[in-house]
């Protein structure tokens, strides 16, 4: 019998039924077969062995897939549990899965703890397993047998596991000499393992649960070869680097305490830069005719329940009660609230488009243990819009924000990427409403010259969108700002209407759009994403003025005076240091510019001026040096 197959690219082959990944992936090239860890079957990931016995769509994984990152880690994972048992007998397993990058077993060895001098023996064992190519097999098990199998091997934490698969296909995999209760997939063999290294061992509770025994996790990670380790190695030092707890700290910007968790403490220099990014939007605003609201943070039960949030989000809301009933809670979205601002009187067709902004404080309740520095606050200040309009006006709205989107990262240099997510099974709203407003959105895109990919069915229930994805100056990827289209949350459930030009009553669409997303969270990735180091528009001291000895004590007070007259922002280093000195310090403050003044520069009324990073750059006249920083302001322009 024969089967057909269906690649990513439409084309159809016919094959033998029973035929697997490896030998589809053979007749296609043997270079593809080199390099395919998994095949993707129905968009389910299988082992390259295992046979095709129906029409499929297939798709074959390599390292470049998440796929095919998942079954290489899977497979790591055996490795390292069967080079674990290699040096230490005895070892119980609990469970041992990939993750984003890497993966991890947690281990019971009987009270032994591993010390690094373990971790780097098992990771030499690892090395000389791997060399054997052993392949990775699949067998498919009953109930019972597995059971026998982890009585007799006295793994007690699989057999739990077990305990609640009763009655489902089980699966083991053998490698080597180890076997382990998996679903998969794996890697065809550990062969194609080159590049090890183990991370980390930390305290883990068996099944997250702090009732249970402390077992210990190690962390890992693995590649198919040496290069691509030492670029993800390269890659965590740069990460630490530009960690922005770390920098918020030493550049004096923010810091977080415990009497506030997951809320930052701005301090005076961080202070800067958030009004330098809220001046920047509001600029941005006003020219798209934008009108600012602001509503309050503390609301009534009431609104939360017209919205729908009480009955889905309430989990995330910090609730207040008062006399023993819950009443009011702080708000963790703005988009309710806005209806109030159209609502507050009667709207015509005229009237339209709305543009409301609102660079609102949220309050979202994310378990402490999720929290991270600015990644994840439980305080989020977002700049946050919610666009009223006439379904006819969606294309030239989504034109508009798309631009603005554009224009904004770009002023960062953030490369940014965008993807559309379209109607989901069980979508609510007006059905030709959708196919208009999707094929809006994804002329928007084409119009402004975006490639862009589509999410199938992963709009909201209310309303298709657009995500869009930063890239930073290390190649790392954030989810920043949505633009949301909603046909149905807050046009129905707050039963907005305007007077439509012949008179009758009709619903608005509402867009729900943030730009930064959040500024917590956006000026850690900026912060990030600069290592510190600022544009000049951003940065909270953009010149620092170093007087050489004393006697040039006057005209430096003079070059200050004169910068702040151009309000520049500068700081005087007076100390009784050699300039050598402060040059190194003020590096390390990553100031954008130094300021060295001596006896020649009063002579002349000039600056010895020096960038962050780029050293000397020779003399120049103090007016003409502050109308060049007034420049750079003004025009936000990067640093070379
Ligand atoms: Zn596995
Ligand atoms: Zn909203």
């Amino acid at each position: 019998m024969a089967i057909k197959l269906t690649f990513p690219d439409g084309n159809v082959r016919e094959y033998n039924e029973n035929i697997t990944g490896a030998e589809v992936a053979q007749s296609i090239s043997s270079g593809l077969a080199r390099e395919a860890l998994a095949v993707e079957i129905n968009g389910e990931v299988w082992d390259l062995s295992r046979a095709i016995s129906a029409d499929a769509k297939i798709k074959i994984l390599k390292w470049d897939s998440e796929g095919g990152k998942y079954a290489f880690w899977h497979s790591s994972a055996h490795l390292m549990a069967e080079a674990v048992e290699a040096l230490f007998p005895g070892t119980k397993f609990g469970i041992g899965p990939p993750i984003e990058e890497g993966f991890y077993y947690d281990i019971d060895m009987n009270g032994h703890s591993l010390s690094p001098e373990d971790l780097q023996r098992i990771e030499e064992k690892m090395y000389e397993l791997a060399k054997r190519d052993v392949p990775y097999i699949r067998e498919e098990k009953k109930w019972e047998d597995a059971i026998e199998y982890f009585k007799q091997k006295g793994d007690p934490y699989k057999l739990e596991l077990l305990d609640e698969l009763k009655g489902e296909t089980i699966t083991f995999y053998h490698s080597g000499n180890f076997t382990d209760l998996c679903y998969g997939p794996h890697l065809p063999a550990m062969g194609k393992i080159k590049a090890i290294k183990l991370l980390s061992v930390a305290g883990a509770y068996w099944r997250g649960s702090e009732k249970n025994k402390m077992l210990q996790r190690i962390y890992g990670v693995t590649f198919p070869t040496r290069k691509e380790l030492d670029d993800y190695v390269t890659r965590i030092e740069e990460a630490k680097r530009r960690d922005h707890r770390k920098l918020g700290r030493e550049l004096e910007l923010f810091a977080f305490h415990d009497v506030a968790p997951g809320a930052p403490f701005w301090l005076p220099k961080g202070m800067i830069i958030f009004r330098e990014l809220e001046k920047f939007i509001r600029e941005e605003l006003d020219k798209q005719e934008y009108l600012e609201i602001n509503t309050p943070i503390l609301v009534k039960k009431d609104l939360w329940e017209r919205s729908g949030h009480w009955a889905h989000y309430k989990e995330n809301m910090f609730c207040f009660e008062q006399e023993g009933e819950t009443t009011y809670s702080l708000k963790p979205m703005n988009c309710p609230e806005s209806t109030y601002a159209f609502n507050f009187k009667t709207r015509s067709y005229r009237d339209l488009p709305l543009r409301f902004s609102e660079i609102g404080r949220l309050h979202r309740n994310e378990v402490s243990g999720a929290l991270g520095g600015m990644f994840r606050v439980r305080q989020i200040t977002m700049d946050d819009a919610h666009i009223y309009c006439r379904p006819d006006q969606i294309l030239s709205e989504i034109n508009n924000l798309i631009g603005l989107v554009k224009n904004v990262y770009h002023i960062f240099g953030l490369e940014a990427q965008f993807k559309l997510s379209t109607k989901p099974d069980g979508a609510m709203g007006d059905a030709a409403l959708w196919e208009q407003a999707e094929a809006s959105l994804a002329r928007a895109l084409e119009s402004n010259g975006l490639a862009y990919t589509v999410k199938e069915k992963d709009g909201a229930f209310y309303g298709p969108k657009i995500d869009i994805q930063i890239k930073d100056a290390i190649g790392r990827e954030w989810q920043v700002a949505t633009i949301q289209l909603d046909f149905v949350m807050l046009p129905e459930r707050f039963e907005l209407e305007y007077v439509a030009e012949d008179g009758t009553r009709k619903r608005p669409v509402a867009i729900h759009r943030a730009i930064f997303g959040s500024f917590e969270r956006f000026i850690g990735i900026i912060t990030e994403h600069f290592a510190g180091a600022f544009p000049v528009w951003l940065s909270p001291v953009q010149v620092a003025v170093l007087p050489i000895t004393d006697n040039q004590k006057e005209y430096a007070e003079k070059v200050v005076q004169t910068l702040k007259a151009n309000n520049i922002r500068v700081e005087l280093d007076e100390r009784n240091e050699k300039v050598n000195f402060k040059i190194r310090e003020w590096e390390t403050k990553k100031v954008p510019y130094m300021l060295v003044v001596g006896a020649k520069e009063q002579e002349h009324t000039t600056v010895s001026v020096r960038q962050h990073k780029h050293g000397d750059k020779g003399a120049m006249a103090l007016a003409e040096f502050a109308e060049k920083i007034k420049q750079e302001y003004l025009s936000k322009s990067l640093p070379a």
